[in-house]
């Protein structure tokens, strides 16, 4: 079967207020990154440079800067779909050593798909007069977009960044962008043409 992807509007440049934006880096943890992870999403190590790009960006400009990490609970009922990942504690869990959080960035950790599902996520930007989230990540398709979904559901600017995502397969991943443009409004850029 080959299904045709509708058009999907992309911007050249998007230009943020620091003040009032956040760069969210979805899920950039071992589990997910390495080969030796538990759900390896293969194209995720791609995408290290870019969010690197877009990360430094963001902490040059002031704006804030959040990582969501997955964390399970031992027998957590998510493995009944995928299996064990992201264990609390575990090497899985850690976010990737080139994304790195600083002392004074948030992490938020999270049980299941949607970063603001029972999380401090929607407190931390709405104390911090957050406007506009730009999202980055893995898995494109699963927590990423329901990420930005549910950013978009709050009436948050979202701003998703096609180079700094990841996805098992293209379906997958036009899936992401056609969702993001076409039910959330969100825009889309690469990860040069986002500046704060
Ligand atoms: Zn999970």
């Amino acid at each position: 079967m080959f299904v045709e992807v509708p058009k999907i509007s992309e911007e050249k440049e998007v230009v943020l207020n620091p003040k009032e934006s956040a760069l969210i880096i979805v899920d950039m943890q071992n589990d997910f990154v390495r080969k030796e992870g538990k759900l390896c999403v293969p194209s995720a190590q791609e995408t290290v440079p870019r969010i690197q790009s877009v990360l430094q960006k963001a902490r040059s400009s002031g704006a804030l800067v959040v990582y969501t990490q997955d964390w399970h609970m031992k027998n957590d009922p998510e493995f009944r779909i995928w299996g064990e990942h992201a264990l609390a504690g575990s090497w899985g869990a850690e976010i990737i050593d080139e994304l790195k959080p600083k002392e004074d960035e948030f992490v938020i950790r999270k049980y299941r798909y949607d970063a603001f599902f029972e999380s401090a996520l929607d407190y931390v930007l709405r104390v911090k007069n957050i406007k506009n989230v730009v999202v980055t990540g893995t898995v494109a398709n699963i927590c990423v977009l329901h990420t930005a979904g549910s950013a978009a559901l709050r009436w948050y600017n979202v701003v998703l960044v096609k180079d700094g995502i990841s996805a098992m397969n293209e379906f997958d991943y036009y899936a992401t962008l056609r969702q993001t443009d076409f039910l959330y409004k969100g825009k889309i850029v690469s990860s040069e043409g986002v500046n704060f």
